[in-house]
């Protein structure tokens, strides 16, 4: 069905960046996730089998990967932006989403307002390390930027960094298993996720879209909402 990613009909190929719960991580060798289960629902629609290309969230966001052909879709918590559908078709929303502020237990920082001189850690090339450079100047902190959530959450249980900014969903989550860390902040930034396609691959985003709407209204998002989401 598609041009490109894989030569094979039979395969979606899909990018990704893990660990991003509950969106897309590893599971017993397995990608699993709420972003997983939407694409295998594409997958199935398309009669296709999903196969998973782990690569950096940088060249998801930048359109670099998809616009190169490594993959027919993008699946990465990936928000809507402007830049975003210029440079990559995007779908529709699916899931609403905006931004925390983590520390290590027994920090001093509370808020954005006690960050002057702390090192604030966010992954590369997403809407968390725009934020924190737009932020940056007012509040006093210097941004790091990280490749992955996992290389994140490491280097603030190590006190290589003081903080970090990145997706509340994704962070909420984290915290309950990477011990030692607190949500001190939520920052309202009212983003929205969306799927990803090379940039001329209508016939894919129509299908992603249909998909969506479909879940959307014979209940099987709201499950899937429940089951990795809460509530
Ligand atoms: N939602 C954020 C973005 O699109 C972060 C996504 C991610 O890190 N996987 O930039």
């Amino acid at each position: 069905a598609c041009s490109s990613g894989s030569d094979d009909d039979s395969t979606l190929t899909v990018c990704t960046n893990v660990p991003f719960v509950p969106f897309e991580y590893q599971e017993d060798g397995e990608y699993v996730g709420f972003d997983m289960d939407l694409m295998n629902m594409l997958a199935d629609r398309l009669d296709q089998t999903v196969e998973v290309v782990e690569i950096s969230f940088d060249s998801i966001s930048s359109g670099e990967a998809l616009n190169a052909g490594t993959c027919d879709i993008a699946a990465a918590g990936l928000s809507i932006t402007e830049e975003r559908q210029a440079a990559m078709g995007m779908s529709q929303a699916y899931y609403r989403a905006d931004q925390a502020l983590v520390v290590p237990d027994g920090s001093a920082v509370a808020t954005l307002d006690d960050l002057s001189g702390v090192q604030v850690a966010v992954q590369s090339g997403s809407t968390g390390e725009a934020y924190a450079n737009d932020n940056a100047e007012q509040y006093g902190y210097e941004v790091v930027a990280f490749e992955s959530m996992g290389d994140i959450a490491s280097a603030l249980s190590a006190g290589t960094v003081g903080a970090s900014i990145a997706d509340l969903a994704t962070w909420q989550q984290m915290i309950e298993t990477a011990s030692g860390l607190t949500l001190v902040q939520t920052i309202e930034t009212a983003e929205h996720y969306g799927f990803a396609v090379q940039k001329d691959d209508t016939e894919l985003l129509d299908e992603v879209n249909a998909m969506l709407d479909a879940a959307f209204e014979d209940g099987t998002y709201a499950e899937l909402y429940e089951k990795w989401i809460g509530e």
